[in-house]
Parts: structure tokens; sequence; C-alpha cells
């Protein structure tokens, strides 16, 4: 079985959207990759940080998906890092209200020895230099996924340049990408954050769907049409963890299959948004995931005959 890495916020969460408002719950980047991820065949670890004010409850949660926990360092008489964020009503867009980085100010990782050798790694949104420092503790990885925020942008600009150059993909939302890129255009945006170091770029855009750059190559994923979208917390990190939690299952990192790994990661994300925080992907039945793969399946399948010279 392959081995995933992951690295990322263990959190506290405080989140408003127009259906309601939460105080101090469960989030954190690596813990929505590693609750998308660890649905996949795979061997999953989170490498991160919390206080201890941080219940047990949230890490047996972690461990009952058959996830690694060793490499969660928890500081005594310590804050677990604290986010707040309010949703505008397009769900598509949002503010972040406060970022207490608490004991992530002063993290420094240590990979537990039996992921040294992880075939995948996928450095979830944290300080560039926390990621930069997981990153040179694997001794040879297959694949490098990055995702990271705009908060990584404004703090730590010269730090995720670093971090950019080494990785083999990265995730990043429409608006991350145009303020990397420095280009509205997503085409051109993409091909500016490639000449910065990935070969692949995936551009997240919420309900707008997905899509995947590769030198010229381009592919679009919709995202699932939902009744009911509660709180879109997490949704790129569910993303996240879908993708690369297929492409470890399968261990087939080309282009084709990754096109594959954006419809796992987009479907996996469409369960995260129907409940407030972790809670639908706490609860995850395998039959609902299959099911809505393939109802993606039957969405975004057609069958056109085209014509060599004529319109239709
Ligand atoms: P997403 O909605 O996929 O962008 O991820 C939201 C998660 O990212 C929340 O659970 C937060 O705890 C976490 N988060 C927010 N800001 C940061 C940050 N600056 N660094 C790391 N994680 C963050």
């Amino acid at each position: 079985m392959s081995k995933l890495l992951i690295v990322g916020t263990v959190a506290f969460d405080a989140i408003e959207t127009p259906f309601g408002k939460t105080d101090k719950i469960l989030g954190g980047a690596a813990t929505y990759i590693g609750l998308s991820s660890s649905r996949f065949d795979i061997d999953t670890a989170i490498v991160s940080i919390v206080g201890e004010d941080f219940p047990q409850e949230h890490l047996d949660l972690l461990t009952s998906r058959g996830i690694d926990i060793e490499g969660i360092e928890i500081v005594k008489g310590g804050k677990t890092f604290f986010w707040s964020g309010k949703y505008h009503n397009d769900l598509n867009t949002r503010d972040t209200l406060e970022t207490q980085l608490n004991v992530l100010a002063d993290f420094k990782p240590v990979v537990p020895v039996n992921y040294l050798d992880s075939e995948f790694v996928m450095l979830g949104n944290l300080h560039p230099l926390v990621q930069l420092s997981v990153l040179e503790q694997i001794k040879n990885p297959k694949l490098v996924v990055l995702d990271t925020m705009n908060f990584w942008m404004d703090n730590a600009w010269n730090d995720l340049e670093k971090v950019i150059k080494l990785v083999d993909v990265i995730t990043i939302n429409d608006e991350e990408a145009r303020q990397l890129s420095g280009e509205h255009s997503l085409v051109k945006a993409a091909r500016k954050i490639a000449e910065m170091g990935p070969d692949y770029v995936v551009i997240k855009k919420g309900e707008h769907g997905a899509l995947l750059f590769n030198k010229e190559k381009i592919f679009f994923a919709p995202a699932l049409p939902l009744e009911e979208v509660f709180d879109p917390t997490g949704a790129g990190d569910t993303f996240a963890g879908g993708f690369t939690g297929y492409l470890a299952q399968t261990g087939d990192i080309s282009f084709n299959n990754m096109k594959n790994a954006v419809i796992y990661g987009s479907g996996m994300a469409s369960f995260c948004v129907e409940k407030f925080g972790t809670g639908r992907m706490e609860n995850l039945e395998d039959m609902e995931i299959q099911s809505r793969m393939k109802e993606f399946k039957n969405l975004t399948q057609f069958d056109i005959e085209l014509s060599a010279n004529k319109a239709l």
C-alpha cells in the first residue's frame, strides 16, 4: 500500500455562513485532507501540532479513520491554531476574521520514521517553511502536492516561492491563483504558476468546478450541482485529499489519471459542504461515495458525433 504523508493545520475554526454560525469546532487543512484521503486504500499519516486545549475526541476521530497521528505534536500549556471566517451570500467568497497561529508559530515538524519513505506527500496549508522542512525529511517522494492560501502569500512570500519551486502539483483556488501570478485570466495564471515550478496546476473554482493544467493540456471538471450547501469550509482541502488519495491508491501519476483524481477530489468535496465543519466527512459511508461518483459520471458523460467539415 502507498504511504501518503500530510502536513497541515489541525485546528479550531469558528465559521459564519448565511445559514448559521458555529463556535470553536474541529477544523484545519490537514484534518480535512486526512478525512478525505483516508477513504482510499492507502496508509495516511498527519504531521501537525496542537495545544493542550485540543480535545482527545478529535484525535480519536482521526485515529478511527485509520490515520496515523504519531506526527501530531501536543504542546503542554499551548493553544491550538485558531481560524475564523465569514462567508458572503454567494458562498464562493469569504473573509478571514481572525487567524491565531498559537502553537504553529514555533512548529518544528518531525516526520515519523515509518513515513520517511512516503511515496506521496501532501503539503497542506501552513507556513511554507514548515512545508519545506517536511519535504526535506522525505527520502525520495514520487509525487509532492502543495496547497496554500492568500495568508501565506501576504506573510511569507519568499518562503512560499521556495516551496513552490520544489513541488510537482499545486492546488489553489481561483482568487489565490490570480494573486500568486498577478494575472486575471486563469489560463495565463496557470502558465505563470507552472513557470514557478510545478508541472501540474489545479485551480479550484468552488461551485464552478476545477481546472487541471499540464503544459498545453487542460482538463475541466464541473462541481456537482447540490441542492444544499451549508458550509464550504474545508472543501478545497477535501478536494486535495481526494485528489492525492486517489493518485496514491492507483500509483499512476500520468495526466490521464490526474483527470480521474480531479473527479474524485470534486466528488469528495461535494460531501464536505453539506454540513458545518467536518460533520459530513465524519459519517460518510463508502456506498454514498460510490453512488455519488456514479452520479458524477452520468452528469458529465456525453456522446456527440463530431463531423469533420460541418458544424453539426
Ligand atoms: P479551505 O476552506 O479548504 O480553504 O480550508 C479551510 C481550513 O483551513 C480551515 O479549517 C482552517 O482551519 C484552515 N486555515 C485557515 N487559514 C489557515 C492558514 N493561514 N494556514 C493554515 N490553515 C489555515
